[in-house]
């Protein structure tokens, strides 16, 4: 097993939910994490509970920006986590700004992080990228097309990675959790519902955050010579993107 100890770990979207979760975990195995995403107060909230960690207020949209505040910079770990869903119309009566600012952030932003970030791994020969998919990237379902598109992207993009960076050292991992509590994806998702937003989650025991920061340590930590490549790391109680158990 490989010790996180002082090992530099960016973690974007770690304002919020799961992001949020890995940067805790990561920092409390010792690693010194930098915190990204858009909200300073939010970041500090977590900074607090990461010794050691530092903040940087950041829009993976913004190429530019995510070149300056990230090129320089030295990673052992990267974990591309920050992004979002908005809306469950069927397509026809989706919005396409909508559809713009989602596969910007999911696609596009996660393309930038790894532009910026992968270069500094390549030149050390060494790291571990790892990639916040979905069960949308495996599995299609009604009023989801286009989240689940660019889940599908970001599989073929971990998928390329892997094949362009063959030897270089560098491991990479994609974490595709099923659903997943206690993160704001779901109000942002209903557009600030959280009635609708809760109900996706009645009489069910989803992930955790926690499960899923689990997963990402668990795969870093392994020894030199295994890459663990994917974990699709679903609730129990849901045997599909569509099929879910729920209590009466
Ligand atoms: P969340 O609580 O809404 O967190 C999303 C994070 O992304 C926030 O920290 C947000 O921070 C950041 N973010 C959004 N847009 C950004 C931008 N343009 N630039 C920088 N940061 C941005 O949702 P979550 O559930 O933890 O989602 C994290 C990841 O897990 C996403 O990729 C999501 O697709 C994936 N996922 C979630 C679930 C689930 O059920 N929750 C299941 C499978 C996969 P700011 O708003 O402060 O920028």
């Amino acid at each position: 097993m490989q010790s996180l100890h002082q090992r530099r770990a960016l973690v974007t979207g770690a304002s919020s939910g799961i992001g949020a979760a890995i940067a805790r975990r990561l920092a409390r195995e010792g690693a010194l994490v930098t915190l990204a995403a858009r909200r300073r107060d939010k970041l500090e909230l977590v900074q607090r509970d990461c010794p050691g960690a530092e903040c940087v207020v950041l829009d993976v949209c913004d190429a530019k920006a995510v070149v300056r505040e990230l090129g320089d910079r030295e990673f052992d770990v990267l974990v591309n986590n920050a992004g979002l869903a908005l809306g469950v119309d069927r397509l026809p009566a989706g919005d396409p700004e909508e559809w713009s600012r989602v596969i910007d952030v999911n696609v596009k932003g996660v393309l930038n992080v790894f532009h910026a970030v992968l270069p500094g791994m390549v030149k050390r020969g060494r790291g571990d990228a790892v990639l916040l998919g979905s069960v949308a990237g495996r599995q299609v379902y009604p009023g989801g097309a286009v989240y689940c598109a660019t889940k599908h992207a970001t599989r073929a993009v971990y998928e390329g990675l892997r094949l362009d960076l063959a030897g270089s050292g560098i491991r990479f991992t994609s974490v595709d959790p099923g659903m997943v509590t206690g993160t704001e994806f779901s109000l942002i998702r209903f557009r600030g519902d959280a009635g609708r937003a809760r109900a996706v989650y009645q009489g069910v025991d989803p992930l955790t955050p926690e499960d899923v920061a689990d997963a990402v340590a668990w795969a870093i930590t392994r020894p030199a010579n295994v890459n663990v490549g994917e974990i699709v790391l679903w609730a129990a109680a849901q045997a599909s993107t569509t099929t879910v158990t729920r209590r009466a």
